[in-house]
C-alpha cells in the first residue's frame, strides 16, 4: 500500500505546539508540503481545549493551561495568530475550612497568624521559623520545606498538597525535588511575574488551528506513527528518506531498548454544580490531607470576559489527582531522578545519530516545558536542524 503514496517534504509527528511551530515556519521560509500526524483525534497537543455546551465554558481537556511569557520572540509569534485576553492568574487555597492567596504572601501570612505585620516582621518571623532545622542538611523532602519557610507554613500549604501530588508522604521524598519556596512580603499574588500573560481570546483551539492554516499543512488525525499499516510510519518514512520531526515519547521511538522514562500524570473527575459559580475563581487548591484531589479547575472563571455567553446557573470544575504514570497513561511531568537523567542522557545520543529525525517537545526531550517554552525551542530547532535538513 505504501508505495502508491506521494511523500510530502516533511512529516511533523505529534500537532501539539511544537509540531505546528515547525510546521508553519517550514511552509513559511521554504514553502514546503509538511504531514502532520496525531495519534489522538484533535490537534493541539495537550494545550487542546474545547467549548463545554451545557455551561459556555472553555475547558482544557488535559489540565488547565495559562499562556505567559517575557520571550519578545515568542509573543510576537504568537500574537500573529491569536489575541489575549487580560486575564491575570491568580490561585487560592482552602485550609482548614479558610481560603488564603498564593504564593503565600503578606496576606496569606497575616491572615494564617491572625496578625498584621509589617514586611519586615512577617520576614524575620519566617526566618526565625525557618531557623528550627538551622545546621542541619535537610535529607528529604518534609526537612527542606520546613527549613525554607518554617513548620507552620509549610505544614499548612505545602505538606499534604505536596503528598497528595506525588502519592508520596513528603519525608520519603528527596530533597531536591524543592529549590525554593516562594514567600512574598506584599500583598501581590500575582501568580507569574511575566511581561505578558493572557488567553488566547477565541479559545487555544482556533489560535492553533490558525497556525496552519495554510493548504500546503495536510493533517493526518488518529494515525500512530508506529502503526506500519499507515503510510506515515516510521519505517516506511525512513525507507523513503523524507525528514521526520518527531515529538512523541524518545524512549518509545527507539522501542524502550534502554529502558523506560518514568512521568506522572494526573486524573480528572468532573463535576458539575446548579449555580453560576462554584468557587468565584478558577483554580482553588486543597492544601489538607482529608481532601483527596489537589486542586479544582472552575474553567468558567477564566474567561470572564464571556459572561454574557456563559450559562449563568450551571458550572463546570474538574478534581485533580494526581499520581505516578503506567505505560497507557497521559505522561504529563516527567519525574526527572537521577536514574531518569541518566537514561534520557543515552537516549539522547542515540536521537542524536538518527539522519533524518529531529526530536522535539516535552515529550521528544523528556522535559517539563511550559508552552512558551516549547514554541521556543520550536523556533530554534526549525532553525538550527530542520531548514538545514529540508535544503538538503
Ligand atoms: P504535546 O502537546 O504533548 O504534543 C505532542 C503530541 O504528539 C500529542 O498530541 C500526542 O498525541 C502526539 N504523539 C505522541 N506520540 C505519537 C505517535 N506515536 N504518533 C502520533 N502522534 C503522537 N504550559 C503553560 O505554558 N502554561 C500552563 O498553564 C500549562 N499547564 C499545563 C498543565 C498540565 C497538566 C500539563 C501536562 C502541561 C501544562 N503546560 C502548561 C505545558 C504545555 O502543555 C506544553 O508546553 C505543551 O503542550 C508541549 O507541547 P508539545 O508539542 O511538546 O507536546
Amino acid at each position: 500500500m505504501t508505495d502508491a503514496v506521494e511523500y510530502p517534504d516533511l512529516v511533523v509527528v505529534g500537532a501539539g505546539l511544537f509540531g505546528l511551530t515547525v510546521a508553519q515556519q517550514a511552509v513559511e521560509h521554504l514553502g514546503a508540503r509538511v504531514e502532520i500526524i496525531d495519534v489522538r483525534d484533535h490537534i493541539g497537543g495537550n494545550a487542546y481545549s474545547y467549548m463545554d455546551e451545557e455551561t459556555g465554558a472553555e475547558i482544557h481537556k488535559y489540565g488547565a493551561h495559562l499562556f505567559h511569557t517575557s520571550n519578545k520572540r515568542v509573543w510576537d509569534y504568537v500574537n500573529r495568530f491569536t489575541s489575549f485576553t487580560d486575564y491575570v492568574h491568580r490561585v487560592y487555597a482552602t485550609h482548614d475550612g479558610e481560603v488564603y492567596p498564593l504564593p503565600i504572601n503578606l496576606g496569606t501570612i497575616n491572615q494564617f497568624f491572625h496578625a498584621s505585620y509589617t514586611p519586615a516582621e512577617a520576614k524575620a518571623l519566617v526566618e526565625r521559623q525557618a531557623g528550627e532545622l538551622a545546621g542541619t542538611d535537610p535529607q528529604n523532602l518534609n526537612d527542606k520545606g520546613i527549613s525554607l519557610i518554617g513548620r507552620p507554613l509549610y505544614e499548612a500549604f505545602i505538606k499534604n498538597y505536596t503528598g497528595k501530588q506525588w502519592q508520596t508522604d513528603p519525608k520519603d521524598l528527596p530533597a531536591g525535588i524543592i529549590k525554593r519556596l516562594p514567600v512574598r512580603f506584599n500583598y501581590d499574588n500575582r501568580y507569574f511575574r511575566d511581561t505578558w500573560e493572557g488567553l488566547p481570546t477565541d479559545g487555544y483551539t482556533a489560535w492553533m488551528e490558525r497556525m496552519i492554516d495554510d493548504p500546503r499543512i495536510h493533517v493526518t488525525l488518529k494515525t500512530d506513527f508506529f502503526d506500519e499499516s499507515q503510510p506515515y510510519n516510521k519505517a516506511a518514512l525512513a525507507a523513503a528518506g523524507v525528514p521526520v520531526v518527531y515529538t512523541g515519547p524518545v524512549d518509545r521511538y527507539f522501542d524502550y531498548s534502554l529502558g523506560e522514562l518514568k512521568w506522572r500524570t494526573v486524573d480528572f473527575k468532573e463535576v458539575r454544580y446548579d449555580e453560576g459559580d462554584h468557587f468565584g475563581c478558577p483554580v482553588m487548591n486543597f492544601s489538607d490531607a482529608d481532601v483527596p484531589y489537589t486542586r479544582a479547575i472552575e474553567f468558567k472563571n477564566f474567561n470572564p470576559e464571556r459572561r454574557a455567553s456563559q450559562n449563568p446557573d450551571r458550572t463546570v470544575v474538574w478534581e485533580e489527582y494526581s499520581r505516578f504514570a503506567e505505560r497507557g497513561d497521559e505522561p504529563y511531568y516527567p519525574i526527572n531522578t537521577e536514574a531518569d537523567r541518566e537514561l534520557y542522557a543515552k537516549y539522547e545520543e542515540l536521537a542524536k545519530a538518527e539522519p533524518l529525525t529531529v526530536f522535539g517537545g516535552r515529550l521528544g526531550t523528556y522535559k517539563y516545558y511550559d508552552m512558551h517554552q516549547v514554541i521556543d525551542t520550536a523556533l530554534t530547532a526549525y532553525e538550527e536542524q530542520v531548514e538545514p535538513l529540508l535544503k538538503k
